[in-house]
């Protein structure tokens, strides 16, 4: 006979352990299933082994979706203060990176080792290894056939994530269930991801791998300032991981390598003040020395020119290739190096307050599987964490 239990969670990472916790505090009888051999790999990899678990200062316009105002509730509901104030009492060491973004001082086992014990806590089982083969809807509940045997369970919440980082597991669980029961899905893409280049592009890059500098990013009206850095593929940095979830193929992307300073300006004041100067020492007080030589090469202006024998085109040229550097990238490395999956089930069927679906009553859809993506920074985590919250209280 098939074990029976209140609540069944599909995927034991950060969205749905935390909703496993809220159902079963609020004493269901909770089993969270995944089929990896370890819960939350993702967590433990995040924020390179350090977790930013979450963003203090994150709103609605963090995220993206085609249906911008989903987030609203469950992020005002359960807030980034709320998740901070569990990891203060649990006594985990964190720290504040840049503005608003937490990450734990040791490491992001720390919050894994919270969520597993606050679940055993409150009494939810883990099972892990197990593989879910189908679900079927039984009058009130679901039937849930797994590789270890059949569940029965009065709700179903979904929590498998996206299709990123396949190797650690990811799969497009959640979407075939959700077409299952009639639900949309917005298409998928990678995002938070590096640009690749190639041909010619790759060519002019090549050799910079490695230089890394402060730059503005912008495609359409997105833009970022952050980390901007070369590698032997192409280009990658938190400003690159940032717009390329706002990239399309065929889109060009445009970079100010400069972005606190006009470069014109800069170049008319030293061929001013300093006549004697050669153009390549010049442009290297404002630019790492291997890129400064490379920007001078793609235009075929000499390094050894001397500042007084330049014209005010050549000045202009040399000031648009560093402020407005434009290029469409041939690509992206796809979800085997993405942080994240855009799109996912079209939030429209499903209750912003509960996540629960409109077209199938006892279904849930949390975290990263829906079409909700935060920027980099700890967003994604504080949208598992609220919605797997949202789901927890209503299951
Ligand atoms: P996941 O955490 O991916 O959990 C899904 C779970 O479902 C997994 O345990 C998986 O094994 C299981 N599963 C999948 N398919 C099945 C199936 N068919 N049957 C059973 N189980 C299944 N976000 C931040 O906010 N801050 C960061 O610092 C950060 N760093 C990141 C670094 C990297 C390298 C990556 C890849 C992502 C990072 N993210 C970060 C994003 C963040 O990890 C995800 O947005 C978040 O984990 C999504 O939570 P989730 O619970 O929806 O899915």
């Amino acid at each position: 006979t098939a074990a029976k239990f209140d609540v069944v969670i599909v995927g034991a990472g950060a969205a749905g352990l935390m909703c496993g916790i809220e159902a079963a505090r609020r004493g269901r009888r909770v089993a969270v299933i995944d089929h990896a051999k370890k819960p939350a790999e993702k967590i433990r990899i995040s924020g390179g082994g350090r977790c930013n678990f979450t963003h203090l200062q994150a709103t609605p316009k963090n995220f993206l979706s085609q249906n911008p105002h989903f987030c609203i509730s469950a992020l005002k509901r359960f807030t980034p203060w709320d998740f901070l104030d569990r990891v203060v009492k649990r006594g985990i060491r964190y720290f504040e990176k840049t503005e608003g973004q937490l990450f734990c001082e040791t490491s992001a086992g720390d919050i894994i080792d919270m969520l597993l014990d606050d679940l055993a806590d409150a009494g939810g089982e883990l099972y892990l290894g197990i593989s879910v083969e189908g679900v079927t809807k039984t009058g009130p509940g679901f039937e849930i056939d797994t590789s270890n045997g059949n569940l029965t369970a009065e709700k179903l919440v979904i929590a498998t994530g996206g299709l990123s980082i396949p190797k650690m597991g990811a799969t497009g669980f959640a979407y075939g269930i959700a077409r299952q029961f009639g639900h949309e899905i917005i298409e998928t893409r990678a995002g938070l991801v590096p640009f690749t280049l190639g041909g010619e592009k790759l060519a002019a890059i090549e050799g910079l791998s490695g230089v890394s500098l402060t730059a503005r990013v912008a495609c359409g009206k997105a833009s970022f300032t952050d980390g901007f850095l070369f590698t032997h593929r192409g280009l990658s940095g938190p400003a690159i991981l940032q717009i390329s979830s706002y990239w399309k193929p065929g889109e060009a992307i445009e970079v100010d390598l400069l972005p606190d300073m006009n470069g014109f300006d800069y170049l008319q004041s030293r061929r001013k003040d300093r006549p004697k100067q050669t153009l390549g020492n010049v442009v290297a007080e404002i630019q790492p020395r291997r890129l400064s030589d490379r920007i001078l090469e793609w235009h075929d202006l000499p390094p050894e020119a001397r500042m007084a024998d330049l014209g005010n085109a050549t000045l202009q040229t040399l000031a648009d290739a560093v402020n407005r550097w434009t290029f469409i990238p041939d690509g992206t490395e796809g979800y085997r190096t993405a942080e994240v999956t855009l799109g996912g089930i079209d939030t429209r069927a499903l209750s912003s307050q509960t996540m629960e679906s409109q077209l199938c009553p006892g279904l849930y859809f949390i975290g990263e599987c829906v079409d909700v993506t935060g920027w980099l920074g700890g967003y994604n985590f504080q949208w598992a964490w609220s919605s797997g919250w949202a789901a927890g209280q209503a299951v």
